[in-house]
């Protein structure tokens, strides 16, 4: 499916819940999500319904997360269902690690293509103070969990904030010296609970290139821009969406776990899906992406988003 700019629109990010173990400080507030009743949350069944939808659209890739996803009840088995989708030619999943370690084997079996960890700190005490009530030690078993489990191409998400972990950027790109993940250090966008956080906070990923300067260009990856240092199993990758936009490529749709296609992460505008299903939800999705705004204007350091990220999924 393409859309009105002639981009082509293969990959839907599946928001599973709002809820989450974790209160990453730039993501939501310190008491979690105002609760919504079990029925505005999408069932097992809808979720699955419009994976289906998307994927005879032309979606071939889906990403589940939220909130945290492994905290969502039934989420193997709607990875069984997404995963038995003709067409589908990849399901990832992003999680902040902690429950990997009792669901890491099940989520392969389930048939999880690979995985996302987010990680943003290799320090106790940083990592207690960005997730309010998360310990590092759950993150990094979470780690290790996943590569017995036999994922392979785990990618790291790192996002960077200001004056809190760019002083560990040499530490958390020292993952890849022995472990073939890809650590991704990602610029922290202002919407939601951070969208008037100080301009410090608000640091460029150039920080990276110019804390280890003996990273070397090997090309890109979607919309990471990829470095290895030499000799180094792993890979580290920019995402820049503040300093460099990378609009004109971006193919992905997002559906809130409320029910609502948002073509932009950064628009307000969101199309609800809710109560439709076969070719009426495809259409929808079709019209949906089709109207894809040009571009954000985080440049602008403005985000339209009147959603915190939990509630759409990063
Ligand atoms: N709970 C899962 C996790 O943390 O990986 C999945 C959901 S989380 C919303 C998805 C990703 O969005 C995480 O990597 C998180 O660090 C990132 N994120 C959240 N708020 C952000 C922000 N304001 N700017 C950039 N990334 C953000
Ligand atoms: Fe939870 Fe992920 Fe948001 Fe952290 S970033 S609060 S782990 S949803």
């Amino acid at each position: 499916m393409y859309d009105l700019k002639g981009r082509k629109i293969d990959y839907l990010r599946l928001s599973v819940t709002d809820l989450c173990n974790f209160r990453c400080i730039y993501c939501m507030g310190e008491n979690g999500v105002c609760k919504r009743s079990h029925r505005e949350i999408l069932s097992i069944e809808e979720l699955a319904e419009i994976g289906r939808a998307a994927v005879a659209c032309g979606v071939g890739k889906i990403r589940l997360t939220g909130g945290e996803p492994l905290v969502r009840r039934g989420i193997l088995d709607l990875c069984r269902m997404l995963r038995r989708l003709d067409g589908l030619t990849e399901l990832t999943l992003t999680t902040n690690g902690a429950a990997l370690p009792e669901m890491a084997v099940s989520l392969k079996e389930a048939g999880v293509d690979r995985l996302n960890i987010s990680l943003d700190t290799l320090r106790e005490d940083t990592f207690r103070a960005i997730t309010r009530r998360g310990e590092l030690r759950q993150t990094l078993d979470g780690l290790a969990a996943a590569e017995a489990a036999g994922f392979t191409g785990t990618k790291i998400n790192t996002v960077l904030l200001g004056g809190i972990n760019d002083g560990e950027i040499g530490a958390l790109a020292g993952l890849t010296r022995e472990k073939p993940v890809s650590v991704r250090f990602i610029e922290l966008m202002p919407l939601g609970v951070c969208a008037d956080w100080p301009q410090e906070r608000f640091i460029s990923a150039d920080t990276v290139l110019q804390a280890m300067p003996q990273l070397e260009p090997i090309g890109t990856d979607g919309v990471a821009e990829l470095y290895r240092v030499p000799g180094w199993v792993g890979t580290v990758g920019l995402i820049r969406p503040l300093s460099h936009c990378f609009c004109d490529r971006c193919n992905r749709i997002r559906v809130t776990a409320d029910g609502r296609l948002k073509p932009c992460l950064h628009s307000d505008r969101e199309i609800p899906l809710r109560g439709l299903s076969g070719e009426a939800l495809e259409r929808a999705i079709r019209e949906a992406a089709a109207v894809k705004p040009d571009r954000h204007h985080l440049a602008e350091h403005h985000s339209d988003s009147r959603r915190n990220m939990n509630e759409i999924g990063g």
